[in-house]
Order: structure tokens, then sequence, then C-alpha cells
């Protein structure tokens, strides 16, 4: 399988587009795709401060690799943000995986802890709340990151998610919708 622009091995099979890449052309495919998608709906304008939360997974770091390579093209700053969660040595190693991302790219960047924001670590504020931990932790990531956005004077944020975060975050609320709404579905 031979990329549809130059010689090298291909390593994705771009279905839905017809095209075969090889990792460079793939980059340069997927870095248009994004530019295209901001200045079509004007996601992110001249000048703005665009706040980049990185969990240190796959699609926070795509996402910060993209908007940085973008940046200078579009005229934007970019700054990194990384929350620990604080829940295990998983938490520790991410953090790792995030600061050395924003020092290769040479990024401003903050880390925060959720204890140092609430005293409490998610689990003890999952106990505390009786929730379980994934709703919790979703919560407490959008409303840090709110708040380190706003009182930073930055204009944005932008997050990273695939299709399958998004397939189940909507089948998630459709059946919590359900739920709260029992008698909208019942039959006679
Ligand atoms: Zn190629």
């Amino acid at each position: 399988m031979h990329c549809n622009f130059c010689n090298k091995e291909a390593v994705v099979n771009l279905r839905p587009f017809r095209v075969k890449l090889c990792s460079e052309h793939f980059l340069e495919h997927l870095t248009n795709r994004v530019k295209r998608t901001i200045l079509r709906y004007k996601l992110i304008e001249e000048g703005e401060k665009i706040l980049v939360a990185t969990s240190g997974g796959k699609d926070s770091a795509t996402l910060l690799h993209i908007l940085h390579k973008l940046s200078n093209e579009l005229n934007f700053k970019v700054y990194g943000f990384h929350l620990n969660v604080g829940i295990n040595d998983f938490s520790e190693e991410s953090e790792e995986v995030a600061v050395s991302l924003f020092k290769t790219l040479g990024i401003e960047y903050k880390v925060i802890r959720v204890n140092e924001i609430f005293g409490l670590s998610i689990t003890e504020i999952s106990k505390e709340v009786k929730r379980p931990i994934c709703s919790i932790c979703g919560l407490t990531k959008r409303y840090i990151t709110n708040f380190v956005a706003v009182y930073s004077n930055l204009n944005k944020i932008a997050t990273g998610h695939n299709l399958d975060d998004i397939f189940s975050y909507v089948v998630k609320s459709f059946i919590s919708y359900l739920a709260r709404r029992p008698h909208a579905y019942a039959w006679g």
C-alpha cells in the first residue's frame, strides 16, 4: 500500500476520502482539515489566546501539535493546560507526558492539581457527594478549565475528542434524558 501523493509506504487508508497516506501526508491532510474548519466556522480569530486542555492522551496531544503548528500561520497564541486529577499513578504519568509535550513545543503552560483547588482529591469528592468518579471528573475538569481560562484572560478553550467519545456522550445523554422523562415515552 503506497501513499497517493508520494512513493512512501502508506500508514493509513482514509476510506471516506478515498486516499492512502504516508505519515507526512497524513499530518498535512489532518492539519489542513483543522485549518479549514477553524476558518469556515470562525472558531479562532486573529490575535486570540487559546487554552488547550491537554490530558496526556493521544487526542489532546494531536490537537496541541496541530494548533501549535497553525498558530503562526493564523496568528493566534496557544497556551497549554494540564489538570492533574490525582486519582493514581496514571495521573502522575499523564502529567509528565503533558509537561514534556509543552516543553518540547516551547508552549507556555500551567499545571493544576484538583486538590489544590478543592482541598480534596477526585476520589474523596466522589465519596463526599456519592456520585461515580467519572461523572465528578468531567464536571470538575470543565469547571477548573473554564476558571483558569477566565482568570488568565484567555479567549477560548480547545479540547481534543474523537468520534467514539462523542458517540458515547450522545448515547449517555440520551439515556439519562429518557431516565428523567420516562412518562414522555410511555405507551398508553
Ligand atoms: Zn506521502
